[in-house]
């Protein structure tokens, strides 16, 4: 049966775990007998910590099969902050306790602070900081089975330092293999010995993400804890154990207890997850508190002799500190809902049948180059990129700088290609963020080449448009530019002027610059020089002359669903708007006949009239001459009526029925069967959707829809 894609009952465990932590420092029966706390705090106990590291291998699997880099290092980074400031809040009771004196005090501080935690519970952080490292590392090499395996290995020479130590000192060469180890650490239960086969297990079910039925899954757990129970208490009665961290049959126990628990209905909490790290991490602090205050009030003997009440004690305090902790990180993370006022809606799936729409028309070699300038034109250009690379597209092109190291600081992956013109002042930006930079004419190539270090770069030729671009038919001049040695040309390129219009004379005039292209590339390999990737096309190219071939298309407009105009085009094809733009009625007014709306005095009502005024105005990006055009409410069109203020508009709903306050407008995009398109509105502000929406302001909030799910 295969498992679903949320997860299950982890986040309610986690809790459940936390509890179990606290009872491992803190005895509950012990009362109650010596028996029966050891079974549960040195043998049920030990779950958790290996849940909380399967738990972390099975989010991470597929960042590190994708070798998505930055982001187990983003990971990383946030378990070394929580890490830090553990040491912090801990370092008080350090200091309390004694330890770190004397004059190699600084050696202990650094053995704890990389292998056993600067405090007992804290060796967690470094030592799932190491196995994700040495995971990472072995999965590069080896993939995931053999990485397991491996983890097997690892985890054996673990065991025979921990439980099962009683047998290692009865074979010198072994004994004095453990002693250099105890030399280095306090325990094998570690980041070496005991993080990565937890981790490699969760990686595992995540990859397989099916399981047996449920019914097979628990008896196969109840049989291993009860194998689990025995193995512990069999080491204990023969005082084997050295620690008590490591079992045998803790491996199939925690495996069979992870697929029940994704296979338990449950449901995924930020607030769940919160919760239980903060109360791992304060619990000891919540165990000094109890103690001091019972001591202060002299109620040792209930609080603290008697153990069931004392761990209770220290629970509940653990969990209402760690609850009122969450609650405040909550609060503080709080932002106003993105659909408050005016927003953009992204369909990610229309994105990616666009994708696939370009590609079935390009012929076989041909590649995707996605243009996302300008803010993607208005789509959001990191969300928009990103979403790209997952569906297999690794070239892009913006026009900024700027914008290509915005790209970079978000991990985009693949080539970067800045269209325009880049200040040679900044061109180390290129070197440090691999932007690929456009050669825009011979002087500026030997500029850029001054710098020597080893740019890559594309050459432009311009073949008609007259922008930027070395002169295609200058050879002498484009020889040059091959001939500066610190530049890495990576491709050459054209733009098409008026590969949007089917007159005669366009079609002529295109002809002539793929000609003229055809031509100076054909003389550079004729004189032996190295092209890389040739593209002429942009997304009116790849429509209206489908059949060309070259490397790259580089697709803008197209990919977003829309055309400039209600063009006719000669491939065609379906695609589908990515963008819509919405906005809230704020307030409906009833306007008697004879009045005026908005600014000017502009619009004057000829009847009794209901209006609404929408939270949307020329701020946001609508064009101020939109006032003849209208919006969609309740499925039903509503005319812009007067002059289209700064940041609202006002239309007419007297045909409406019961709009209200807050009621939903749809300035783009579809509500009921009712659609206004990119192309209609720009039509009627007298220009083309690319302005419309490269100009769609930073007021605007960005909503995402059906993103890509691996
Ligand atoms: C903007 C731009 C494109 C993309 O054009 P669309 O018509 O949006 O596909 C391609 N090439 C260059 C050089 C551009 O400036």
């Amino acid at each position: 049966m295969r498992l679903k894609n949320d997860t299950g009952a982890l986040d309610p465990f986690r809790l459940i775990a936390a509890f179990l932590v606290i009872a491992n420092h803190t005895s509950p029966l012990l009362s109650f007998g010596e028996n029966a706390d050891f079974i549960l705090t040195r043998i049920i106990a030990r779950t958790a910590v290996p849940f909380f590291l399967m738990v972390s291998g099975y989010f991470l699997y597929k960042y590190i099969k994708n070798g998505d880099n930055s982001y187990i290092l983003a990971f990383c980074k946030k378990m070394a902050l929580l890490y830090a400031f553990s040491i912090i809040l801990f370092l008080p009771l350090n200091l309390y306790a004694g330890h770190y004196k004397g004059e190699n005090w600084w050696i202990t501080f650094i053995k704890d602070l990389f292998i056993d935690g600067t405090f007992y519970h804290l060796w967690y952080f470094p030592g799932l900081i190491l196995g994700i490292l040495i995971v990472r590392l072995c999965m590069r090499r080896l993939g995931l089975q053999l990485t397991f395996l491996l983890s097997i290995f690892l985890y054996l020479l673990g065991l025979f330092g921990d439980s099962y130590y009683g047998i290692a000192t009865q074979i010198t060469f072994i004994d004095t293999f453990y002693d250099g180890i105890f030399s280095i650490t306090d325990y094998t239960r570690n980041g070496l010995f005991m993080v990565p086969i937890f981790l490699t297990m969760g990686m595992l079910i995540y990859q397989g993400r099916k399981s047996s039925s449920l019914k097979n899954n628990l008896l196969l757990f109840i049989v291993s804890f009860v194998l689990l129970v025995v193995e512990g208490l069999w080491l204990h009665a023969h005082s084997l154990q050295r620690h008590d961290s490591m079992y045998i049959m803790l491996v199939p126990t925690m495996y069979y207890l992870f697929l029940i628990l994704l296979q338990l209905n449950g449901k995924s909490s930020k607030n769940l997850r919160n919760i239980a790290t903060i109360m791992y991490i304060i619990h000891p602090w919540m165990i000094v508190v109890v103690r001091f205050t019972a001591d202060l009030f002299k109620l040792e003997h209930l609080f603290i002799v008697n153990s069931f009440v004392h761990y209770l004690t220290v629970s509940v305090l653990s969990f209402v500190m760690a609850a009122f902790l969450s609650w405040g990180i909550k609060w503080r993370k709080q932002t106003p809902s993105p659909t408050g006022r005016a927003w953009i809606e992204i369909d990610l799936q229309a994105l990616r049948e666009n994708i696939e729409i370009l590609r079935k028309l390009l012929p076989g070699n041909t590649k995707l180059m996605a243009v996302v300038k300008a803010n993607a034109y208005g789509h959001g250009a990191v969300k928009v990129a990103k979403e790209l690379n997952k569906n297999g597209i690794n070239s892009f092109a913006v026009a900024t700088l700027a914008e290509g190291i915005q790209l970079r600081k978000n991990r985009v992956k693949g080539e970067i290609l800045v269209l325009g013109y880049t200040n040679p002042q900044d061109i180390r930006f290129l070197k440090r963020y691999r932007l690929t930079q456009t050669i825009i004419g011979l002087s500026y190539a030997r500029e850029l080449n001054k710098y020597g270090i080893g740019l890559d770069v594309q050459v432009k030729l311009d073949t008609g448009m007259h922008r930027l671009g070395v002169d295609a038919s200058q050879l002498t001049e484009l020889k040059r530019i091959y001939r500066c040695q610190h530049l890495k040309i990576k491709g050459i390129y054209s733009h098409l002027s008026v590969s949007d219009s089917l007159e005669p004379e366009d079609i002529n005039s295109t002809n002539e610059q793929i000609a003229k292209y055809n031509q100076t590339i054909e003389w550079l390999q004729s004189q032996q020089l190295r092209i890389g990737r040739r593209h002429i096309q942009a997304s009116y190219g790849l429509l209206n002359y489908p059949d060309l071939q070259y490397d790259y298309v580089r697709a803008g407009i197209a990919l977003y669903g829309i055309l400039s105009n209600n063009d006719e085009v000669v491939s065609k094809v379906e695609l589908k708007p990515v963008l819509a733009i919405k906005a809230r009625v704020a307030m409906v007014k009833h306007v008697p006949p004879g009045e005026f709306v908005s600014y000017g005095r502009t619009y004057e009502t000829k009847e009794m009239m209901i209006t609404a005024v929408v939270t949307i105005g020329y701020a946001d990006g609508l064009p101020r001459n939109l006032n003849h055009g209208h919006v969609l409410i309740h499925g039903q069109k509503a005319p812009i009526i007067g002059r289209i203020c700064m940041d609202q508009l006002i239309v007419d709903v007297t045909d409406l029925a019961n709009v209200q306050t807050n009621d939903i407008v749809t300035i783009i995009g579809k509500d009921g069967s009712e659609r206004i398109t990119s192309e209609e509105v720009a039509n009627k502000c007298g220009t083309i959707t690319n302005e419309l929406l490269s100009r769609l302001g930073s007021r605007l909030n960005y909503i995402y829809k059906n993103p890509f799910f691996h």
